[in-house]
């Protein structure tokens, strides 16, 4: 696989025009995420009522990886159940590593981003957000999930 086999058309296409993107009002939960080695930034607001997200949004800038995977990532857990979207969070991370199958549907478009390990961290950003938000109480503080070590 090469660099352009990488950039799918979905990829493009979500990454031009991502979807649910802009502020949540009255989101539940809201968590800033960053990317220094690509200089991605995402901050991801849900709104959970009864173990459910009914509602998901992002801001942010970041490349065509990043952007394609946060946007693939709020469509595809709009409305499911807390669990479900963490069970679908593990699949996706690893299916990008390389050490499972990713999920199907939209989404895997994204498993040619294990042949290239400096994009793994960008289609995975949002989706660490995301797995931090779903261990967040209603108003606890969050923390800026980084892809950095500590
Ligand atoms: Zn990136």
């Amino acid at each position: 696989m090469n660099m352009s086999e990488l950039y799918q058309e979905i990829i493009l296409d979500h990454a031009k025009r991502p979807m649910n993107l802009g502020v949540l009002p009255d989101a539940t939960v809201t968590v800033p995420a960053d990317n220094p080695t690509c200089g991605d930034e995402v901050t991801l607001q849900l709104r959970v009522a009864d173990g459910r997200i009914e509602d998901v949004r992002f801001t942010g800038q970041g490349c065509a990886i990043c952007m394609a995977s946060a946007s693939m990532m709020t469509r595809a857990v709009k409305g499911k159940r807390c669990e479900e979207a963490g069970a679908l969070f593990q699949k996706v991370h690893d299916g990008v590593q390389g050490t499972g199958e990713m999920p199907k549907g939209e989404i895997s478009a994204l498993a040619g981003v294990k042949e290239f390990p400096q994009r793994v961290k960008c289609a995975l950003l949002a989706w660490e957000a995301l797995r931090e938000a779903l261990g967040i109480r209603k108003g606890e503080r969050t923390r800026v999930v980084t892809t950095e070590e500590e």
